[in-house]
């Protein structure tokens, strides 16, 4: 087990000298409300197999999930529908293409290849509302709550949603292309609605950390004692982290942290260390491939110190 009061000193020293390490990263604007966050927050927790959840940092910052959402979407599509039916929509391979690329779905118009880029993730959206109805959003925010451990309940920020749903040429595109296609089957403006507000679901670092911890405790979430996926769930999550987690970055942060991850454009990253802990790190300014600069810093890092890496 970890010794409590040796990670926290960790994590505030960690913290001191990663908050600044953010290069010549730059927030998202292409989501205009992405752009009106202070670019000098920054926030890391650590949740322990044993329950114990240590922060540094803002730790009252809030930010919206962004692909961090696919994490828990695929957990819960997992649960849900089952492993068949969900990669019977979605393949499993890194992509090496940006997140939000539509060329590889152009050249083999197979499916996309993984839960994790938008694509993948907006397929996913569609096959979740077809199958569950309109009270499917209900669910995912009961289901992200009790994976987080999150008391009052997580909840979509209407404003980020908004600004996405009103500037997404981009997933548009890439959604209606599908369509064309035959690759997304359901009804675009849903798969598309369920998408964005998954993404807009407001959380903090504490609550994305127990997530990890979750995954990490083979599905039991660590603080609250609660089962929230089967085993299997959580080692075909963690493998898709593995291999997914860093868009076109995923090899080099394997090189650098070594551990199953996830980034989103807000700037957090979630990371799941099986058998160890859950992380979890805040800090807006991105590098090219749309990951937070102080965030991968900040969790090679730790990995190195904690000797956490297993990938
Ligand atoms: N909502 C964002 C988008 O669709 C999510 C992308 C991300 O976090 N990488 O563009």
């Amino acid at each position: 087990m970890e010794n409590r009061q040796e990670l926290q000193s960790l994590l505030d020293r960690t913290a001191a000298v990663c908050r600044s390490l953010t290069g010549d990263g730059r927030q998202a604007t292409y989501i205009p409300e992405l752009a009106t966050v202070d670019p000098t927050l920054f926030a890391v927790s650590a949740v322990t197999l044993d329950g114990a959840v240590l922060s540094s940092g803002d730790t009252e910052a809030r930010f919206s999930m962004q692909s961090m959402s696919k994490v828990m979407s695929l957990a819960f599509a997992l649960e849900r529908l089952g492993y068949g039916e969900v990669f019977s929509h979605v393949g499993m391979e890194p992509s090496s293409e940006p997140f939000n690329s539509i060329m590889k779905l152009e050249m083999t118009s197979a499916k996309p290849l993984n839960p994790f880029i938008n694509s993948g993730s907006i397929v996913m959206a569609g096959l979740l509302a077809e199958r569950l109805g309109s009270g499917v959003i209900k669910d995912m925010l009961d289901f992200a709550s009790r994976m987080t451990g999150n008391k009052g309940g997580l909840v979509v920020n209407e404003r980020v949603y908004m600004s996405e749903s009103s500037t997404a040429d981009r997933n548009r595109a890439l959604a209606y292309f599908m369509h064309s296609s035959g690759t997304l089957s359901f009804d675009v403006e849903k798969s598309l609605d369920l998408y964005f507000r998954l993404c807009s679901i407001e959380v903090g670092t504490a609550d994305l950390a127990v997530m990890g911890a979750t995954l990490a405790n083979a599905g039991k979430n660590p603080v609250t004692g609660e089962r929230i996926t089967s085993l299997d769930t959580s080692y075909t999550v963690l493998g898709i982290m593995s291999v997914c987690g860093l868009y076109d970055e995923s090899g080099e942060f394997a090189v650098k942290a070594g551990i199953p991850a996830k980034s989103g454009v807000s700037g957090g990253i979630v990371c799941a260390v099986p058998g160890r802990m859950g992380l979890a790190v805040f800090s807006p300014p991105l590098d090219k491939g749309g990951n937070s600069v102080a965030g991968m810093e900040t969790v090679s890092r730790l990995s190195r110190e904690l000797k956490l890496r297993g990938i």
